[in-house]
């Protein structure tokens, strides 16, 4: 007998049967006669105890006694009925013959299968329990082979699953990383069709939008790929021009991605107005489509049109869903591109804005410094009359000075331009810095004098000899120096000192009482145009930028300290100090020299007050000068006469000073000096290139210029003097 289960079946794959008879002795005659069917025999002494194994398992068949105290077999066998999961178990009476009549219609009624009569025949009994338990067997196989087709069935879809995502993935991975490969649009858009076809669609066209809103054909892919050039931008199509782009346009006012099962004469009607576009598409074969669009920003930036020609593959909500996902990756590689073509534009813009800017600069310092040639040319000539008297002298140099700040001013502005570009000049040589912090503090006396400031000038180093720029170094003192007198109020302290450093340096210091500087300002300070809260007091905000990048430039270091607001200011610069402790001699030849050459100068130059002055100066040093104002006069002039200097202009009326050179050295070598107001690097190197060896920045330090003809070369034709 077997214990509870719940099916009627056992691990050994007997089937169970359930006998119900208050006897044990005829339970026992039972179990005999069905023992040789080998199953499991399970027996209940009352309808109760039945009823209790059948919640409990499954039966494949009940042999149940009609006759029994408390619950007969008929009350027995109706609450079986009553149970579900027991309704259709087949139950077979045993009943006495004497009753037959009576309870075959009762037990027919209550659902009983068949009838045993007493006594039982075992032959009969076991034939007709075979016949129960052999259909159970079948029932049940037919169930489990059903069960295992299902769960058969369940595994391929979940496989086909799987396959679908892992091919969708790799799609959308393929796709991400084409678009990816570079920001031009349309080389991604042609790969990204490539992928498209034919994983996912037969055909594929990809239209951008342009800026007036027409759509532009930018990629097309045909798994025939014979067929692609139908498919392009003014392809042909049955003779005539394709211009199957208003489709999508016409889905994409809609805004609204799009999908067709079914390409019929229906569609293709409310898709396209023409019978030849119609008959274009219709040569294509078209059996469904998807239109997605590219959507940035609330923007339709284009379309992917998929299309499908053969029924074999379906289009469905699945691959609607893929196309908008890759239309999503899509428009953002597409927004990334406007984007990156944006800022290009702007940058070239700004560079565009940039160079303009600088040859403004140019322009405006050249038409501010020529009319300063002919003062400074006349001041130095003067200083150099011997019979100016000493009071005048100093006046003059003081005009001097000036008039050169004035040009260094001016060069500020360019000189932004070329420190942001890393093309700033220096003319180095030893200079004693103690003779430029006077010379600085000079320049600034009138206004130190004006607001009876306390000064306190302690120039102590015993070293003072630097390796720099003699203006550059200048105007750096000058500004710290202008900017501690402008910052401090009448009667206040400025103090300039310096000294050697343990290592040797050169440290100057300015120091002021004045305004002070804002904690916050402080870090800032060197920023160009950065002016903290003081507009009113002048100025561009541009000296301090200036001069940390010119500082630097010559290898020193400078930095700012304040205590705050109204607690005064102390700038320090600090420079590498000359190892040797001769200043170098200066660049000055004596008038009166008896080595002094004499040359042939040929001057250009269409300033005329500039002219005239140079012209005269030079004459008195003892050159021969002959002047021009054109191109046009200087050759008129250099036909008739040999020259072994030309010192011209470049910027003529009729031309550039480098084509006059260029064609005077077609004639034979001669010695060149370009002047110029512009300090553009171009103007220069192209100087050099005609063969000009000098380069002047007006305003012309006379002295330099004359410095520069004593030490030009001789030319074969040429005479010294
Ligand atoms: P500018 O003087 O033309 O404005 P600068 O670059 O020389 O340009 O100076 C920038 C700013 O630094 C000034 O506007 C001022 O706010 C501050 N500054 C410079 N020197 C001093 C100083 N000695 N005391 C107080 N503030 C100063």
């Amino acid at each position: 007998m077997s214990g509870p289960g719940t099916s009627s079946k056992t691990a050994d794959d007997k089937v169970s049967i359930l006998i119900v008879d208050d006897r044990p002795d005829k339970l026992l005659t039972y179990e005999v006669m069905l023992g040789g069917l080998n199953q499991n025999l399970v027996r209940a002494t009352s309808g109760k105890e039945a009823l209790r194994c059948l919640l409990r398992q499954d039966f494949a068949v009940i042999l149940l006694d009609v006759n029994m105290p408390g619950m007969d077999g008929f009350e027995t066998a109706a609450m079986i009925r009553q149970r579900a999961r027991s309704e259709a178990t087949p139950i077979i009476f045993i009943s006495a013959v004497n009753d037959t009549l009576n309870h075959v219609a009762r037990g027919y009624s209550l659902g009983a299968v068949d009838y045993i009569l007493t006594p039982v025949v075992p032959e009969i009994l076991r034939a007709k329990i075979g016949v129960f338990v052999e259909l159970f067997k079948k029932t049940e196989q037919v169930k489990r082979q059903g069960e295992e087709r299902a769960q058969l069935i369940r595994e391929q879809a979940a496989r086909a699953e799987a396959e679908t995502q892992q091919a969708r993935l790799g799609l959308l991975a393929d796709a991400s990383h084409a678009l990816a490969a570079s920001l031009d649009y349309e080389q991604t858009f042609q790969a990204l069709a490539r992928i498209i076809v034919p994983r996912l669609g037969d055909f594929c066209i990809l239209d951008v939008a342009d800026d007036d809103g027409s759509m532009r054909r930018v990629a097309v892919a045909h798994k025939d790929s014979q067929r692609e050039p139908h498919l392009a931008d003014g392809g042909e199509c049955n003779g005539s021009e394709l211009s199957v782009s208003h489709a999508p346009m016409k889905i994409l006012r809609a805004g609204k991605p799009e999908l067709r099962w079914e390409v019929d004469e229906n569609v293709l009607r409310d898709l396209f107005d023409q019978e030849k576009d119609r008959a274009c598409i219709r040569s294509l074969l078209p059996v469904a489509f998807i239109v997605v669009p590219l959507v940035a920003h609330e923007r339709v930036l284009g379309a992917i049109t998929i299309v499908n020609t053969s029924r074999k593959r379906a289009f469905g909500p699945r691959e609607l869903s893929l196309a908008e996902e890759l239309a999503q990756r899509a428009a953002i590689a597409l927004d990334n591109a406007a984007l990156y073509k944006a800022a290009q534009q702007a940058r070239t813009e700004a560079e565009r804005a940039s160079l303009a800017k600088d040859r403004f600069l140019a322009m405006l310092s050249h038409e501010l410094r020529t009319p300063l040639t002919p003062v400074l040319a006349s001041v130095c000539a003067m200083e150099y009359e011997d019979d100016v008297p000493a009071s005048m002298r100093e006046s003059l140099q003081v005009i001097r000075r000036n008039v050169e700040l004035e040009a260094r001013l001016i060069d500020d502005l360019l000189d932004l331009t070329r420190i942001s570009k890393e093309k700033v000049q220096l003319s180095v040589e030893r200079v004693d810095a103690h003779m430029l912090l006077r010379n600085a503090l000079d320049i600034c006396r009138s206004e130190i004098n004006g607001k009876q400031l306390r000064e306190s000038v302690e120039l102590t180093a015993a070293n003072a000899l630097i390796d720099a720029d003699p203006a550059r170094l200048q105007q750096i003192f000058w500004n710290l120096i202008k900017n501690a007198v402008k910052f401090t109020p009448p009667g206040g302290m400025l103090a300039v000192r310096s000294s050697n450093e343990r290592d040797g340096n050169l440290r100057v210091e300015v120091e002021d009482s004045g305004a002070g500087i804002d904690s916050e300002l402080l870090p800032k300070i060197f920023n160009a145009f950065e002016q903290g809260e003081r507009p009113q007091f002048g100025g561009l905000g541009l000296g301090l930028a200036i001069s940390k990048a010119l500082v630097e430039l010559q290898h020193g270091r400078i930095f700012a300290e304040s205590d705050g607001q109204g607690k005064g200011a102390k700038f320090t610069t600090i420079f590498p100090t000359s190892t040797q402790s001769q200043a170098a001699p200066a660049l000055r030849a004596p008038i009166s020299s008896p080595q002094r050459r004499s040359m042939r100068i040929l001057l250009v130059e269409d300033h005329d007050d500039t002219n005239r002055s140079l012209t005269r100066l030079l004459q008195r040093r003892g050159y021969e000068v002959q002047s021009a104002s054109t191109i046009g006069s200087a050759l008129n002039i250099a036909d008739g006469e040999d020259f072994d200097v030309l010192i011209s202009d470049l910027g003529l009326p009729d031309g550039s000073g480098t084509d006059l050179m260029a064609k005077l050295q077609a004639h034979r070598p001669i010695f060149g000096i370009a002047l110029t107001g512009f300090g553009m690097e171009d103007d220069l190197r192209r100087s050099r290139e005609v063969g000009f060896n000098h380069h002047l920045v007006k305003p012309v330090d006379l002295n330099k210029l004359d410095s520069i003809l004593q030490a030009a070369p001789t030319f074969p034709n040429g005479r010294s003097g």
